[in-house]
């Protein structure tokens, strides 16, 4: 489903991603992790045709993102780190908003969405009198638009408090069936929770790539063992 081989981004003289190479396949759900700075964002947006890569090769639904970037947004649903959500309109105007962009074939019915993802109680609100927590289910919402086959979800628990972080942590596991989903976050249970898979990127380079250790604390005691100080 995504294919990255020897994949580098530098901005000017710094590689924000050096050399990175890793496979996605159908159903998988990634845990990305790394510290601040570490390529998260650039490798996601990567992914996404967002940006262009200084060198290596990318694949997604085995097309090149940045030649084919219609055929392959429509079946990406993507949160992007910020959530950026247009204050003023209802939420339901936002994600027929949305749809619309989308241009979908088979339209999502907004009701049974909004279902799905607890938040029928605010369509008729405005996304600006929303707290921070259906923000981002609304922004969930707006990516699961069309029922893309690739989810990229950029730390959609950051900011949030522990029974919001809950609530986003089990909707990801219930949305994420027969779909692939690739997830960074600093939360390090929540990749013990729904992961199948870990990435550790650090400093641009991927230092691991492999199933999630077993066990309370396994991830936290990997992770500060890949990452340099
Ligand atoms: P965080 O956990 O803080 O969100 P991240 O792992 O997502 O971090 P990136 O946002 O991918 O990290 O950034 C990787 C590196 O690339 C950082 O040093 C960052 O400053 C740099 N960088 C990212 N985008 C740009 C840009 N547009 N121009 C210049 N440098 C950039």
């Amino acid at each position: 489903m995504i294919l990255l081989k020897s994949v580098s981004k530098w901005f000017g003289s710094q590689a924000a991603v050096d050399e990175i190479g890793f496979e996605a396949k159908k159903g998988e759900i990634i845990g990305f992790l790394g510290p601040n700075g570490a390529g998260k964002t650039t490798t996601m947006r990567l992914i996404l045709g967002l940006l262009r890569p200084t060198s290596g090769k990318i694949l997604v639904f085995n097309e090149d993102p940045l030649h084919k970037r219609l055929n392959v947004l429509a079946n990406i649903g993507y949160l992007p780190e910020n959530n950026p959500l247009y204050g003023e309109m209802k939420v339901w105007e936002y994600l027929q908003f949305i749809s619309d962009v989308k241009n979908l074939k088979n339209p999502t019915d907004i009701t049974d969405l909004a279902v799905q993802l607890d938040i029928e109680e605010v369509l008729e609100k405005k996304i600006e009198e929303l707290s921070r927590g259906f923000k981002q289910r609304v922004g969930l919402a707006a990516a699961l638009l069309g029922d893309p086959d690739l989810l990229i979800l950029d730390e959609p628990t950051s900011g949030l408090d522990p029974i919001e972080q809950d609530k986003i942590k089990d909707l990801i596991k219930k949305i994420s069936k027969n779909k692939t989903v690739i997830f960074s976050t600093h939360i390090l249970s929540e990749v013990e929770d729904i992961a199948s898979r870990l990435i550790i990127i650090d400093r641009g380079s991927i230092v691991y790539d492999g199933k999630k250790p077993k066990g309370r604390g396994g991830v936290e005691k990997l992770f500060k063992k890949s990452v340099k100080k």
